[in-house]
């Protein structure tokens, strides 16, 4: 980071620091403390992408997010949302793509120091061990995580989300049939290479843009309990459980403590609204005899 980039950051910090103090008492005197969700993506120390983020520079913000909030599960982040009261400064984190050198530190470490994750995965990259085509764009071939490897993560406790089948952006899509592939097929091909349900999706590039209201009702339609967008701000108690917003983590620890700490750039985003009575799809009648299979010979 350029030096004066640092120095704006820093004034920014402690300028905004008496506006944050005071935004966070107002919440906790009505006892409605906002949870944050961040999103990472790649853990390796070759910094080959924007969205790679040193082993060191992880475990420290691991080490600083320990100390200052309660590191909690998607589902207690879910449990708190729908029983409209949080009194303590909670975070929850969560992985997009799925890349294979996460397994090298990252994930070990999460699973060693008991710290719940969600991690959300491409889900024919890992079928087909195929590297993500906004890699390569950049001309870089990064190996995704192996089924095996998602299956291990699985067992060691960590929940596996789908995040579409093929990487796609679904405020783009209209067609059902693709739709349905992105979605529902996803979530069937995942349970099936891990042998559990999966619970949570995440939408790829997760802007406004990048989402849309029939995603939504298929997401919900087709079992999935609850869909992460990635366009920042935070859930408050009383907000939609199943749509959970969350923050990009960010290598610069200043940033983020901003961010996680009643910014008031972040207080009030503006919630993607969907409206899913009115964009229900027709299901094939195969989806739900897929699920009951599933579930037949889940364990
Ligand atoms: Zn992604």
């Amino acid at each position: 980071m350029p030096l004066w980039k640092w120095l704006l950051l820093n004034v920014y910090y402690h300028a905004s620091k008496p506006a944050r103090w005071w935004i966070h008492r107002k919440l906790a005197a009505q006892r409605r403390i906002p949870i944050a969700v961040l999103y990472y993506h790649r853990i390796a120390d070759d910094r080959a992408t924007d969205w790679t983020m040193p082993n060191r520079t992880f475990i420290d913000q691991m080490c600083w997010l320990r100390r200052n909030f309660e590191l909690i599960s998607m589902e207690d982040v879910q449990r708190r949302l729908r029983s409209g009261v949080n009194d303590r400064p909670a975070v929850h984190i969560t992985f997009d793509d799925g890349y294979a050198d996460n397994c090298q530190t990252a994930i070990p470490w999460l699973v060693k120091e008991r710290i719940p994750c969600t991690y959300f995965v491409a889900v024919q990259n890992i079928l087909e061990c195929r590297p993500f085509d906004h890699d390569l764009k950049c001309g870089v071939n990064l190996a995704p995580n192996s089924p095996e490897e998602i299956r291990a993560m699985a067992d060691a406790g960590i929940e596996i989300g789908a995040h579409t089948y093929s990487h796609a952006d679904l405020g783009k899509v209209t067609d059902t049939a693709v739709l349905h592939q992105e979605l529902v097929v996803a979530r069937q091909e995942l349970q099936l290479a891990i042998g559990r349900p999966i619970r949570y999706f995440s939408f790829p590039f997760g802007m406004h843009a990048n989402l849309s209201c029939q995603a939504f009702a298929l997401a919900a339609q087709c079992g999935y309990e609850g869909v992460c967008s990635a366009y920042g701000g935070y859930n408050y108690p009383g907000d939609d459980p199943f749509h959970l917003h969350r923050l990009p983590a960010v290598c610069e620890i200043l940033r983020l403590k901003n961010w996680l700490t009643a910014d008031p750039r972040k207080i009030h985003t503006r919630r993607f609204e969907y409206r899913w009575n009115e964009d229900r799809i027709e299901l094939p009648r195969d989806d739900a005899r897929n699920e009951e299979a599933f579930h037949a010979v889940s364990p």
